[in-house]
């Protein structure tokens, strides 16, 4: 038996859904998109929501509508996905980095605080694994300068705070579609705001820096971000079934938690209050407490026919191209001891109760 760590549920809806479009003829971005941008703000509860080709696409243009530019600090997880961090640099600003909490993987909002300075532009906090952090309390304005805040919601659409839903906590909200998430197309982005201006800036940039009444009037710079009613048509479709999937992956980490509890030096992850957590990944920490290391037990658990993996091996400042801003191994200690520790197991909605069985009792033998 082989348990995966993500299995995209391609369904008979799905399917049908493209075929009507390839049928259509309409295959770029056009009305698909547009009905899934009304659908999904709806879901969210924003005013606004734009459509991009993936959820960098979707960061990088909520950088542009912001302004972030040279000069400008954006201060940010070392702990997260590469694509949270990269557009930052892109945009030729800064990416100054504050250390995590070692309990949520969040980042520490005292450590950001210390961070702040009199250029910093942007927080881009990331509701990592599935997990809202509290980033309406975040600092919002440096002397005269106003802050903004930039949530990366790639791995938690779905997810509640209190009675917002993830995206929802700064300006922008960004999400992915990519295979693996929550809700998925292939590839696809969305990024929402309660504000026009805001979204009006991150449509010119999806688009050439197109004026939106005038083709070939060319307001700024811009880049081809546009999303596919193809896959678009494939996105409508799983938000529909996202709330049924999240409460799925809810009742796997449920008994994950059960099953797996009281394994020395195996830390399960948090849950943290007032919040509905959409689990894109179950991480535990594996310590030097538990009776092989973490690289050993992902090799066992692998010969079991279970896959696991390690989100992330190594923290962002630790690549060359942040190397290069200055930073070196000591610099966020959380996050440097939490990568050798980390390993997610499969928590996904088409995993059957045999098999969450069989995770467990793997586990429990080879810490034995
Ligand atoms: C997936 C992900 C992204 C990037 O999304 P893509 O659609 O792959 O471009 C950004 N940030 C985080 C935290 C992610 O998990």
């Amino acid at each position: 038996m082989n348990i995966s760590m993500a299995q995209p549920t391609i369904g008979s809806k799905e399917i049908g859904a493209v075929m009507k479009v390839l049928k259509s003829g309409q295959i770029t971005q056009g009305g698909e998109v547009a009905a899934l941008e009304e659908e999904f703000a709806r879901y969210c509860g924003a005013r606004c929501a734009v459509a991009v080709s993936s959820g960098t696409a979707a960061i990088h243009a909520g950088l542009y509508a912001l302004g972030v530019g040279p000069g400008d600090e954006v201060i940010t997880s070392p702990f997260t996905f590469v694509a949270t961090a990269n557009p930052v640099l892109l945009m030729g600003a800064k990416v100054v980095f504050a250390d995590i909490e070692e309990d949520s993987f969040l980042i520490d909002s005292h450590d950001v605080a210390k961070k702040i300075s009199g250029n910093t532009k942007a927080i881009i906090p990331v509701d990592l694994f599935g997990q809202m952090g509290g980033w309406h309390t975040l600092p919002k304005r440096s002397g005269k300068q106003k802050i903004h805040i930039l949530e990366d919601a790639c791995q938690a659409v779905g997810a509640t705070y209190g009675q917002k839903k993830a995206g929802m906590l700064g300006q922008i909200g960004v999400f992915s579609f990519y295979a693996t998430k929550n809700m998925m197309c292939g590839e696809g982005g969305m990024a929402i705001t309660n504000s026009r201006a805001l979204a009006e800036r991150m449509r010119q940039f999806r688009h050439h820096g197109q004026d939106q009444q005038h083709r070939y009037i060319y307001r700024d710079v811009g880049l081809n971000l546009r999303m596919l009613d193809l896959t678009a048509a494939i996105a409508r479709v799983q938000l529909r079934q996202l709330d049924r999937w999240n409460k799925r992956r809810l009742r796997n980490a449920q008994i994950l938690q059960k099953g797996l509890a009281g394994i020395p030096g195996l830390v399960l992850p948090s849950s943290l209050p007032h919040r509905i957590h959409a689990w894109h990944q179950f991480t535990i920490r594996v310590t030097p407490q538990f009776s092989k290391t973490r690289d050993e037990l992902m090799t066992l658990l692998g010969k079991a026919g279970v896959a696991s993996s390690i989100f992330y091996p190594k923290p962002l400042h630790l690549h060359p191209h942040f190397l290069a801003l200055g930073y070196k191994r000591g610099d966020f200690p959380v996050a440097e001891r939490v990568s050798q520790e980390v390993l997610s197991l499969p928590v996904h909605p088409a995993l059957s109760l045999r098999q969450l069985k069989t995770i467990m009792a793997a586990i429990k033998k080879i810490s034995s």
